[in-house]
């Protein structure tokens, strides 16, 4: 029997306010354990808690820029919590009435337009965090108590760890464009709960689901995917069930562990904070905060198409990353040839970063290092090899690529003469190659163009000695 793979995700992401959701700490990744930390935010006995508006506004924007419709009136909720990492013993939620319900992604996964919707974003607090150790017994630090999250649910719409990956992108992207978080997946600001299920080909009723909590990478949420989805197979080809659980993913060792028994909404005892107000929102403040929106990464991508008659994955590609967009787009103002630009992008600067173990947030170099060396090709200083390694030099180093060009001597070498001369006596010296391609085999020539080029150090013009070599050769 072949089997479908069903996946729902949960997302987490911090948001980054200056301050946390309920009281005026900083909300700041690290710090000194309990430094960032108040009687509101560790739950004092008495205290009150004031909702921060700009989670609001984040959460909002959020909801917008994912295609989604926002309330007018939502409120916030207790859910029963009783682990010593969030010490009053509830969470403070949304349960029954989120800030933003159906929206959806749209994803592309191997060509193939597909929208996975989202149920709902509601606004929540973060818990702190445990440092166990061992026989000394445990720790807590409440720095990050009160940190403001949204979670944002989607249908069980994925199939597989492709899309999953997709939507993740796609999604990490679009908070980044809009600026409501830092969605640096090493610190945190962005992890998400992983729900699997697997029923046959063709099925219309979704399997008993297993849910991985707090997976802290895209690719770990990938091969949890992958493991589950082989595993509940496995036991169901076996003739057993499959029973709904909490599962830890252990990247290291590459598989998930039964945790506990899935919980219930109705065991987290639910119900309205009575210290804090609902939340009202006016149509004309929900477009207030529309209009401000920035403009977003499928936006961007269909623009990439339509306008610069860029592939639908080399827009993606470049879309993907804010800063990714933001050099290309800075490139493109001083150098109007999108095609070009955009191989240099992805096939050169991607490159580059990766070997430099670089985030595109990470870089520094200045998109006019390329578009210069761009120039120098264009105009026939330098060859296009030659071209993308002073780039390269230039973005090591943030040298000039003129310069680069100047102090290395690095111009192309289009004086025919001198390549006439090289050639003649090449072809002298090599007979066979000569022979070759006379009769018949084109591809003997490559020989005479890795001689040119090493005797030059790649400098030659490769028009100008192509044509050469040819003329020679007849003669
Ligand atoms: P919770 O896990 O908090 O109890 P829900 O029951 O609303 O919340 O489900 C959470 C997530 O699980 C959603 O993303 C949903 O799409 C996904 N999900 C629900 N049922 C299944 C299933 N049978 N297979 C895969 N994912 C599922
Ligand atoms: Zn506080
Ligand atoms: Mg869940």
């Amino acid at each position: 029997m072949t089997y479908e793979t069903v996946v729902g995700l949960e997302v987490h992401v911090e948001l980054s306010t200056k301050t946390k959701i309920f009281c005026g700490c900083a909300n700041e990744f690290g710090g000194e354990p309990n430094t960032h930390a108040c009687p509101v935010c560790t739950g004092m006995p008495g205290v009150l808690p004031v909702l921060n508006k700009r989670v609001v506004e984040y959460a909002v924007k959020a909801g917008l820029a994912l295609n989604c419709e926002i309330a007018n009136f939502s409120k916030m909720d207790r859910k029963g919590y009783y682990y010593p990492d969030l010490p009053k013993a509830y969470q403070i939620s949304q349960f029954d009435l989120p800030i933003c319900k159906n929206g959806y992604i749209t994803i592309h996964t191997n060509g193939v337009e597909k929208k996975i919707r989202i149920l709902r974003i509601h606004m929540e607090e973060d818990a702190g965090k445990l440092l166990h150790e061992g026989s000394l017994g445990s720790k807590a630090d409440y720095n990050r108590c009160g940190v403001p999250l949204i979670e944002i649910v989607t249908e069980p719409d994925i199939r597989s760890s492709e899309e999953a990956r997709d939507f993740l992108d796609i999604l990490k992207a679009t908070m980044d464009y809009i600026g409501v978080s830092d969605v640096k997946m090493q610190e945190g600001s962005l992890r998400c709960d992983v729900n699997v299920s697997v029923r046959p080909q063709g099925s219309e009723t979704l399997g008993t689901r297993c849910e991985m909590k707090n997976v802290n990478s895209f690719s770990a949420a990938c091969k949890a995917i992958d493991y589950e989805a082989a595993r509940q197979i496995d036991l169901i080809e076996d003739g057993d069930k499959v029973i709904q659980q909490t599962r830890r993913w252990d990247d290291d060792k590459g598989k998930t562990f039964a945790m506990r028994g899935k919980e219930e909404a109705h065991d987290y005892r639910y119900f309205p904070d009575p210290d804090l107000v609902p939340i009202v929102l006016t149509n004309t403040e929900i477009k207030a905060f529309k209009d401000a929106l920035p403009e977003l990464p499928a936006a961007k991508r269909a623009r990439y198409v339509s306008e610069l008659g860029l592939t639908e994955y080399d827009a993606g590609v470049l879309t993907n990353s804010k800063y990714i967009a933001e050099y290309f787009e800075t490139a493109l103002k001083a150098y109007d040839q999108p095609k070009k630009l955009a191989n240099w992008v992805m096939g050169d600067l991607l490159r580059l970063l990766k070997d430099a173990g670089l985030l595109p947030e990470e870089m520094k170099s200045d998109p006019a290092l390329m578009v210069e060396a761009l120039k120098l090709v264009d105009a026939g200083v330098v060859n296009v090899t030659v071209g993308k390694a002073v780039f390269e030099e230039a973005f090591k180093t943030g040298k000039k690529p003129a310069d680069i060009v100047e102090e290395k001597g690095l111009k192309q070498i289009s004086d025919t003469g001198e390549l006439e001369a090289m050639i003649q006596k090449l072809i002298a010296d090599n007979p066979k190659p000569v022979a070759d391609y006379k009769s018949g085999n084109a591809k003997a020539l490559t020989f005479f163009v890795g001689q040119v080029m090493k005797a030059t150090q790649v400098k030659a013009n490769p028009q100008v000695f192509n044509e050469i070599v040819l003329k020679e050769i007849e003669k």
